[in-house]
């Protein structure tokens, strides 16, 4: 039996007419959802977020991105959550995603890719601190 985590999950702006679909999934994969909130992201607080990646060229397409709609931002924990949902989210890129995966279903480009999911245990405390402490 694997360690119960908890991780952060976002659907993002492009995704957010799809927000029940993709929650339903999230839910039949096992996750419980512990918090979830809707909001918008200004261009601080979408900066603040991705401040890892503020050397990268596509920081600025990102950050205009995610301030450009609502968010819907979930706290879910299950057993091995955080590599549990990554594999439901897929890779980066929507097209390079595997079959059934989140961003091959919902994503239409690698910025636009529908959602987030948290990459490490160490990264998910943070994010839900971000957004819920
Ligand atoms: N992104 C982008 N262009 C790229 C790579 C990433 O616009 O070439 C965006 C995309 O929305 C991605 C986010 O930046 O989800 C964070 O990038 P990361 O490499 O952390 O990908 P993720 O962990 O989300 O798969
Ligand atoms: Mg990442």
């Amino acid at each position: 039996m694997q360690e119960m985590e908890e991780t952060l999950f976002i659907i993002k702006p492009d995704a957010i007419s799809h927000a029940e679909s993709i929650i339903k999934r999230v839910e039949d994969e096992g996750f419980e959802i512990i918090e979830k909130k809707r909001l918008n992201l200004d261009r601080k607080r979408a900066s603040e977020f991705y401040a890892i990646h503020k050397e990268k060229p596509f920081y600025s397409e990102l950050v205009n991105f995610m301030s450009s709609g609502p968010v819907i931002v979930l706290r879910l924990t299950r057993e091995d959550a955080v590599s549990y949902l990554r594999k439901v989210v897929g890779t980066t890129n929507p097209s390079d995603a595997a079959p059934g995966t989140l961003r091959k279903e919902f994503g239409s480009g690698v910025c636009t890719n529908a959602v987030h999911a948290s990459d490490s245990k160490a990264n998910a405390d943070k994010e839900i601190a971000f957004f819920f402490k």
